[in-house]
């Protein structure tokens, strides 16, 4: 009879948390503006139209002259839907959140979450301001998020 070798290491699983992104040499430059409070969109210089999320190309006319640009920060929710339960780890503890789609001033519709804003109080169009959330301290990772325009 022979000994079982023992169980590999002592590393204990990893469990990936599923609520961050995955940084690649791409997006690299989008999440450390985020982390410097800057929100990163493309504009393509071909057909002067804005995109988000990022892409390499341009998802209206294909050029690939596509540059980063600063957004102002500016939106107006466009749909929301408020989250009560979520059983996916790490969301079930955060919940209620809204989970919301966003029309940027530059024009591209992106999907985010709104913050300090109770269910009551929300309404299409309202206008809506980019703010900054540590979603992790390690690996560091800050996401846009979007809370209502002071008045
Ligand atoms: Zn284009």
């Amino acid at each position: 009879m022979s000994a079982r070798p023992p169980e590999s290491s002592a590393r204990p699983a990893e469990r990936p948390r599923r609520d961050l992104p995955a940084a690649d040499a791409f997006t690299r430059r989008y999440w450390d503006a985020a982390a410097d409070g800057h929100l990163l969109i493309r504009r393509c210089a071909a057909c002067a139209r804005a995109h988000h999320y990022p892409r390499p190309f341009c998802p209206h006319c294909w050029s690939d002259d596509v540059r980063w640009e600063r957004a102002s920060g500016t939106a107006t929710l466009y749909t929301w839907s408020v989250v009560h339960r979520n059983d996916l780890p790490p969301f079930g503890i955060r919940v209620p959140y809204t989970a919301a789609a966003v029309d940027l001033t530059e024009g591209p519709r992106m999907m985010t979450e709104v913050v300090d804003c109770a269910d009551a109080d929300l309404r299409i169009g309202m206008e809506l301001r980019v703010a900054f959330r540590v979603q992790s301290a390690d690996p560091p990772v800050t996401v846009p998020v979007f809370r209502p325009a002071p008045g």
